[in-house]
């Protein structure tokens, strides 16, 4: 490091909550350093001006912590959690935490590490990787120095991911670090170092002491990035997969009977998953994309003459959705029932696309999807992967006339978000019928009668297909 870089990173502090920082660190004769993700991102060039800010302090982090809360305004509200010795506050779009500097040993069969109080050089041996160890002081005597004992510097450069002791302690002090590997490689396309890599290969089965909550949060960054394939590749070649997530492990590889073969689910899942582009909201698009054919090995048969068949994965997969985000700790709410309904529906345009396109199939297609119609769309139209470049193009011609008309039967029907005409309690009424079957019947009628084209949705025509249709269970309207 020479001086004009030294100079270049004074550029990275230079926003005045780093000198109020330094001068609260100053007044109590502590030292503070920035340190982490957000030197790396600096020094990266990657978007760095909104992220999260960390501390690390020789001395109380929460006492500094509140000392320069107070200085920036006397408002701020601070979260502390006194048992991790940590505080963080919120201020321009930063949240900035402070902890102080630590020493750390684990025992073999758990991740609850025993923490002393350390020296930064300390805390800089516990962390992940190199590139995750680099600090900037924020002292008088050498603001805006970078601190930097496992040359990250150069792993930067090189782009590459290493642990900064022997890989085997750095994972065995926390096993969830394995999976951190994969996080970063595949978030800022790093390389993982060989040696480094082996290492997870031969420590993979001890992520099972690590809680699922931990483990999603890495997967939903891999999701994230913005090519999660090769997150998922190396989670295969780790055997990672295999432990955490082995129904998707299950999706390699290709079976042969009688000289045919599918096609490698695992490969053309992972592409689905790429070809979702990511936009801020579409983590649980692509946990779709991830599990779309998840049953594909569950359901898959070989039938002489016709070759390989997956009947009905759709539907078997999208029961295999809330064991996976349940076990997962992922939300069990209308998140979880948004991946399980894409996954059910994920063939419907496909088989739309191929058929004439009748009216009363785009209908129910829109009933069904309702305002999720258009990320289903997204998802099969991500779907298509073959190698075959006519069959795209011809694919992708037939989803724009399934497309144009959804529009225009939505335009025309409204059964995007259906609400009968006609409501239960309004029959009930009109036939003095007690709350029942035929009740439900007569509603179900009107709505068939709907999505099959035969009355429109519309309130006076409904009206007339259920007399008709309670005068042939022998219902008649009472007078009132
Ligand atoms: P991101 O942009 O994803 O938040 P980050 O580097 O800030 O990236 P965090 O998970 O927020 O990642 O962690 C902040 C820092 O804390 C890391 O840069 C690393 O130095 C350290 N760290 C976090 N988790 C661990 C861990 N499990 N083991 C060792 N060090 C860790
Ligand atoms: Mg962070």
């Amino acid at each position: 490091m020479n001086k004009s870089s030294y100079l270049d990173i004074n550029r990275f502090i230079s926003d005045r909550i780093f000198s109020i920082i330094a001068d609260s660190a100053y007044e109590s004769g502590v030292e503070a350093y920035v340190i982490g993700g957000y030197v790396r991102d600096c020094l990266l060039g990657r978007d760095y001006e909104k992220r999260d800010i960390d501390i690390v302090v020789d001395g109380s982090g929460i006492e500094l912590a509140i000392k320069v809360a107070r200085r920036i305004s006397p408002g701020i509200k601070i979260t502390v959690y006194k048992n991790f010795g940590t505080a963080m506050f919120r201020t321009k779009g930063h949240i900035i935490e402070f902890v102080g500097a630590r020493k750390e040993s684990y025992s073999s069969n758990s991740r609850k590490p025993v923490v002393e109080n350390g020296t930064l050089e300390d805390d800089q041996n516990r962390r992940d990787f190199t590139i995750n160890a680099l600090a900037i002081s924020l002292n008088r005597n050498s603001y805006g120095k970078l601190i930097d004992p496992f040359n990250g510097i150069k792993d930067l450069d090189k782009r590459i991911i290493r642990t900064p002791l022997e890989p085997g302690k750095t994972f065995s002090d926390d096993p969830l670090r394995m999976l951190r590997a994969i996080r970063f490689a595949c978030q800022l396309e790093f390389d993982i170092h060989p040696a480094t890599f082996k290492s997870i290969k031969n420590n993979a089965e001890r992520i099972s002491i690590v809680s699922y909550e931990r483990i999603t949060i890495e997967l939903n960054k891999i999701l994230l990035s913005n090519k999660p394939s090769e997150g998922f590749r190396l989670l295969y070649e780790s055997s990672l997969l295999k432990i955490i997530l082995p129904e998707v492990y299950n999706l390699k590889g290709v079976e042969m009977i009688e000289k045919h073969g599918h096609k490698d689910n695992f490969e053309h899942t992972l592409q689905v998953v790429d070809n979702i582009s990511i936009k801020s909201d579409s983590l649980w698009l692509r946990w779709a994309a991830l599990l779309h054919d998840i049953a594909k090995p569950k359901t898959k048969k070989y039938i002489e003459g016709t070759g390989w068949t997956f009947h009905g994965h759709e539907y078997v997969g999208s029961r295999m959705v809330p064991g996976i985000f349940k076990r997962l700790k992922l939300p069990m709410d209308d998140r979880m029932r948004y991946v399980q309904k894409l996954v059910a529906l994920h063939l419907r345009p496909i088989i739309l696309s191929q058929e004439s396109v009748t009216d009363s199939a785009v209908r129910r297609l829109l009933f069904d999807a309702g305002d999720d119609i258009d990320d289903l769309m997204m998802l099969c139209e991500a779907d298509i992967t073959s190698k075959n470049e006519k069959k795209v193009k011809q694919h992708l011609r037939n989803f724009s006339i399934v497309r144009q008309k959804l529009t225009e039967i939505e335009e025309k029907d409204h059964v995007r978000n259906f609400q009968p005409p006609i409501d239960g309690n309004k029959i009930i009424q009109m036939f003095d019928l007690k709350p029942g079957r035929q009740v439900g019947y007569l509603k179900e009628s009107i709505k068939e009668a709907i999505l099959d084209g035969i009355i429109p949705n519309d309130h006076e025509a409904a009206m007339d297909y259920l007399i008709k249709k309670a005068a042939e269970i022998g219902l008649k309207p009472v007078d009132k």
